[in-house]
C-alpha cells in the first residue's frame, strides 16, 4: 500500500484495543493478545528497544481508525513487509508480510492493556541482549521457526 494511505478497515468488534502513542491512530482486533517477542536487529530498530511483540492474527479481525502511513521492509532474503505506523508520531502499530498476505501482526506495545499480554515464545535469540534472561518454559528459537508445526507452536495454536 502507498505512503500516507488510510487506514481504515471494515470495522470489527474488538476484544483488543490500542493506539500509538500519540492517540491519532487507534485500532480493535477481535483477538487474544498472544504474540512472541523477537530479537532480531530489524525488531530492536523498530521498537526502538530490544525487541519487538508481535501479536498475529486475520487481517480480517483487525479494524484501524485515523491515517496510517506504511513503509516497506526489504529484508534479505528479498522478502517483503508493509510495516503501518503513524505518521504523526511515529509510533509502528502493524506489520503485514507480502508473503503471508491476510495475516497481520500487531506490535505488542501499542496495547490499551499490555498487562494482557501473554507471551508465546521467542525468536532470533541469537541477536538477544546478554543482560535479558528469559523463561526457560517458553520455546525459544536462535533464529525463526523452521516448519510449519513450529510456526503454529510460535503462534500460540496449541494454546488455544
Ligand atoms: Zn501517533
Ligand atoms: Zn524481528
Amino acid at each position: 500500500m502507498a505512503d500516507g494511505a488510510k487506514g481504515t478497515r471494515e470495522a470489527v468488534k474488538g476484544d483488543l484495543t490500542g493506539s500509538c502513542q500519540c492517540g491519532a491512530v487507534t485500532y480493535r482486533a477481535k483477538s487474544a493478545a498472544r504474540g512472541y517477542a523477537c530479537h532480531c536487529l530489524d525488531c530492536q530498530k523498530q521498537s526502538s528497544s530490544a525487541f519487538g511483540i508481535s501479536i498475529p492474527m486475520d487481517a480480517t479481525d483487525l479494524s484501524v481508525e485515523g491515517d496510517i502511513a506504511c513503509f516497506t521492509k526489504t529484508a534479505d532474503s528479498g522478502a517483503q513487509t508493509d510495516c503501518y505506523f503513524c505518521p504523526r508520531c511515529g509510533s509502528r502499530i502493524y506489520h503485514e508480510g507480502k508473503g503471508r498476505l491476510g495475516k497481520v501482526t500487531i506490535k505488542g506495545g501499542t496495547l490499551d492493556d499490555t498487562s494482557a499480554i501473554e507471551l508465546t515464545g521467542h525468536v532470533w535469540t541469537s541477536r538477544k541482549q546478554a543482560w535479558l534472561d528469559l523463561d526457560p518454559d517458553l520455546p525459544a528459537w536462535e533464529t525463526q521457526p523452521a516448519s510449519p508445526e513450529e510456526w503454529e507452536l510460535l503462534w500460540g495454536r496449541k494454546a488455544q
